[in-house]
């Protein structure tokens, strides 16, 4: 099954993505977790998404479709694929169906995460993760069961986003607006798009999500 997550910043892809790796052994692809790793990493893609990562906006069409498709490339045929934040443009959408068809797959679903944007803000700001295996948490929403101690691995270094403050959030947001919300027609006339109630608590959404993925 190869599925996409849609919905603006903080609309909770990322931490829906890990609850369906860890129910179904999907797999998932995050161009914002690669293009990190990158930036990391110091490479020649990480140089040039850096201050573009860090002022909101969108990295070329070009590097985040060669990302996607190198690792589409490195998964095994039997393993279904979570898109988390990529496409995120008209010209991405049309590059997935090219990159899916070479890989003798196609998308069975897109779900739009629905949420309020007033919500969004606090979301992300109080967004932070675990340093070593990555688990997503929050401030006020989804605190580590014990202070300071992952849930999942038991690391005690956390990290925030450098890219995760109010400012750059309306970037993105504006961003999300104008040119990924416009790509919903696109998978809309293929009748493969279903609403969730983003708004709902963590565990309502991931409940809601399998629904459709049983249908
Ligand atoms: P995205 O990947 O869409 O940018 P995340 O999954 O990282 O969003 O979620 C953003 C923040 O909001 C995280 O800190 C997460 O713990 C929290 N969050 C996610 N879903 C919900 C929810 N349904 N209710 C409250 N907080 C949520
Ligand atoms: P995310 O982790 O999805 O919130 O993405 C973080 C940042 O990475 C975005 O604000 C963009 O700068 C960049 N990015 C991630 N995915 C894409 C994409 N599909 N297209 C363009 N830029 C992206």
């Amino acid at each position: 099954m190869n599925i996409i997550l849609l919905g603006p910043p903080g609309a909770g892809k990322g931490t829906q993505a890990q609850r369906l790796v860890e129910r179904f052994g999907m797999r998932q692809l995050s161009t914002g977790d690669m293009l990190r790793a990158a930036v990391k990493a110091g490479t020649p893609v990480g140089l040039k998404a850096k201050a573009v990562m860090e002022a909101g906006e969108l990295v070329s069409d070009e590097i985040v479709s060669a990302l996607i498709s190198d690792e589409l490339a490195a998964m095994g045929s039997d393993v279904g694929a979570i898109f988390d934040g990529y496409p995120r443009t008209e010209a991405q959408a049309v590059s997935l169906e090219a990159i899916l068809d070479s890989h003798g797959r196609k998308l069975d679903h897109v779900i739009e995460l629905d949420v309020d944007e007033d919500a969004l803000v606090e979301r992300i700001t109080g967004r932070f993760t675990c340093a070593s295996c990555g688990k997503g948490y929050h401030d006020r929403f989804e605190r580590p069961e014990k202070e300071g101690v992952c849930d999942k691995c038991g690391s005690t270094e956390f990290k925030r986003r450098p890219d995760d403050n109010e400012e750059t959030v309306r970037t993105r947001m504006a961003e999300y607006r104008a040119k990924t919300a416009p790509i919903l027609p696109f998978y809309e006339k293929n009748g493969i798009v279903s609403r969730v109630d983003g708004m709902a608590d963590m565990d309502a959404v991931t409940a809601a999500i399998e629904a459709i993925l049983n249908r």
